[in-house]
């Protein structure tokens, strides 16, 4: 496709995040403000394939900075995964006169539109909107700090009937196989300890727990465990504690899709906002197949080769803080 990009495509796509809303309104808002028509394509890939494409004005995403989940809904979508799929995509995608795309979603959403941008030589940028914070190259995601928030909050709660009942509660947090969420709002919300997939040695941090657990200084305790982290979750550390230790009064609390949804932080809208202002802006510059990142506070370009492909690591100070800080 040539570089003069007068109509772009939109699109939400796999889990949904909190100010994908606030994404999408700085696109429409900046494609518009440069001259370039903005169309929104429903439920992500979906939509692409079965033709739900429609154009948005600025009066469209008016009153949706506020809102959690995506106004242009998403999807997980099979069918994108086939040549068939992909080509039906691309035949819709030139009948709309869409020259670019912009796809905010997690690394599955830009496995698919690094592929599509192959195959039919299409410009793509894409935004990091996922509450796992799990992509390389930028230092959040579109929606983690408010799903921070939540657990966070989520935790306070628990921690007031933990203490009553001298309880251990074991707290189920989600992120796929990345532990960022789950260590993050450990010591956020003065967890005793965090269980998370990128330490290898499960039964060794399950000790730990207990360890932290048994002080005398305190009669209750609060663990959080990634979903991923050992098979069966948080019901499997139960077990194991239970088993361990019968004295402890252990209950499972499993957060789900509650850590999803809800009004952004000020700081996911500001996030977003920026983002979306920079999405349009790299189009102008003729990027393509880059995510839009954050790094100290200033905008960056990375190749979503690199964002798919490497593994964020946990900084080991915060796994150090959360040892630390539950003695
Ligand atoms: P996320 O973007 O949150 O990681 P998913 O992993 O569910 O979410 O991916 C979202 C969508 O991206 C999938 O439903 C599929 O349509 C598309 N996708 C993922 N992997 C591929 C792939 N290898 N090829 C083509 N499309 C893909």
């Amino acid at each position: 496709m040539e570089y003069n990009i007068k109509c772009i495509g939109v699109l939400t796509s796999g889990g949904d995040s909190p100010a994908m809303n606030a994404a999408i309104r700085a696109i429409v808002r900046a494609g518009i403000s440069n001259g370039i028509r903005v169309k929104g394509i429903y439920r992500g890939y979906t939509g692409l394939i079965e033709n739900e494409i429609r154009e948005l004005t600025t009066q469209d995403v008016s009153g949706i900075i506020q809102r959690g989940g995506t106004i242009l809904k998403s999807s997980r979508c099979p069918a994108f995964q086939t040549p068939e799929g992909r080509k039906q995509a691309y035949d819709n995608l030139v009948a709309a006169e869409i020259d670019a795309l912009i796809v905010i979603g997690g690394d599955g959403t830009f496995t698919g539109a690094r592929v599509f941008a192959q195959e039919f030589n299409v410009p793509v940028i894409g935004l990091p909107g996922t509450i796992d914070n799990d992509l390389w190259g930028t230092d959040s995601t579109i929606g983690y700090d408010t799903s921070l928030n939540t657990i966070m909050e989520c935790v306070d709660k628990l921690r007031d009937t933990a203490t009553s009942h001298e309880r251990v509660f074991l707290v189920e947090v989600m992120g796929r196989d990345a532990g960022f969420l789950t260590l993050n709002a450990a010591i956020a919300a003065g967890a005793e300890a965090a269980i998370i997939p990128e330490r290898s040695a499960i039964a060794e941090q399950i000790e730990e727990a207990i360890g932290q657990g048994k002080r005398k200084t305190k009669n209750s305790s609060i663990v959080l465990v990634q979903e991923h982290a050992i098979e069966g979750g948080a019901q499997t550390v139960a077990k194991i504690l239970s088993e361990a230790h019968p004295e402890y009064n252990v209950r499972v609390t499993i957060l789900g899709h509650l850590q999803r949804g809800g009004s952004p932080t000020a700081q996911d809208r500001i996030l977003a906002s920026r983002m979306g202002i920079a999405a349009i802006q790299a189009l102008l510059e003729e990027q393509r197949s880059i995510m839009i990142g954050m790094q100290n506070d200033e905008i960056v370009y990375v190749p979503l080769s690199k964002a798919i492909n490497i593994r964020k690591d946990i900084k080991s100070d915060k796994w150090a803080a959360m040892q630390i800080l539950s003695i």
